[in-house]
């Protein structure tokens, strides 16, 4: 990638990046060594038709190419990470975005804006952004889970991103754990999501409310409430996470026996923002109920690109396309 100047300097090669998101697009322009120039968000409109879609993001890509001083020759790919399903690169279902289903991002891009276009779900997009710029660096085999409203994973195995046969694979949080459990808004029943969501520890938190000494006080209890409860020594609050935790470490325990990872990254909401015992009880978790070899040399990190991580995760999507 890139070459040498006179003086040895490595010349960066320049990406664009897009993060598809439920209610906006972030857009940016970066350089291989995951510095982003310009960046630039959206918000989107549900009523927009697919090819407004694609005018409005690629416009918003040379707008932000042109704030970054960028000619479009020297642009070499876009990478781009949107939430699922997938069929390659076309968009087969958006849930409250009923317009965009259908829409294909590759070939509407590629078409507008004249360079290679690279597509990827969102987690796994994500991952490679924490694989190559984050708490992954430097490993050959990483698992990305992040952990928000709802769950996900990118899988990084010898060095390599796995998609799956039209790049839906990572979808973590539908592993069915209890199927006479909680129904899912993919419409299944007792999902992981269901169990181990920021969704899931909101919920119980508001069925439980009038057990717990901290959460009574509250009007609505919202998934922070539960964490800063069980902080605070709150019985009830510790058990939700407990238990949200428990059923977490069992899914990635899973991971873990599949895929024999070096490294789980935790990022998202809740992922992230969780206190250090809820990282330690999914540790131990993934000990108890992994096989020993695998479960011991795993190490479990929180993910370091915090709010960027879309967007870097689709810069080094564009950037590993090399
Ligand atoms: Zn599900």
């Amino acid at each position: 990638m890139g070459e040498r100047t006179a003086d040895g300097g490595k010349v960066l090669e320049v990406y664009a990046a897009i993060d598809v998101g439920g209610t906006k697009i972030a857009v940016g322009i970066g350089t291989d060594d995951g510095e982003l120039k310009a960046t630039e968000v959206m918000e989107t409109d549900p009523n927009w038709a697919k090819d407004e879609v694609l005018d409005r993001v690629a416009g918003a890509v040379v707008k932000v190419r042109q704030e970054a001083n960028v000619s479009n020759q020297d642009l070499v790919r876009v990478g781009l990470g949107t939430p699922g399903p997938l069929d390659g690169p076309v968009l087969l279902e958006a849930s409250n975005l009923h317009n965009w289903r259908g829409l294909n991002w590759q070939a509407g891009l590629e078409s507008r804006l004249h360079i290679p276009v690279a597509v990827e779900n969102d987690a796994t997009a994500a991952g490679i952004g924490e694989w190559m710029y984050g708490s992954g660096r430097g490993t050959n085999h990483c698992m990305y889970v992040t952990v928000s409203t709802g769950i996900g994973a990118g899988i990084i195995v010898n060095g390599q991103r796995y998609s799956g046969a039209r790049g839906n694979a990572g979808e973590f949080g539908h592993l069915v754990m209890r199927p006479d459990g909680l129904s899912c808004p993919a419409g299944h029943r007792g999902c992981l999501e269901t169990l181990a969501s920021g969704t899931a520890i909101q919920r119980t938190g508001r069925e439980r409310q009038s057990q717990s000494p901290y959460l009574m006080t509250l009007n609505q209890v919202e998934t922070r409430d539960v964490f800063s409860g069980y902080e605070a020594g709150d019985g009830v609050c510790a058990a939700i996470i407990d238990e949200a935790a428990d059923w977490l470490a069992l899914g990635l325990s899973y991971l873990v026996d599949l895929f024999n990872p070096e490294i789980i990254v935790i990022g998202g909401g809740v992922g992230t923002h969780a206190p250090a015992d809820y990282r330690e009880r999914l540790g131990n978790g993934i000990r108890r109920w992994a096989l020993p070899a695998l479960g011991e040399i795993v190490r479990l990190v929180p993910a370091q690109l915090g709010q960027d991580s879309g967007l870097m995760g689709a810069l080094a999507l564009a950037v590993m396309e090399n």
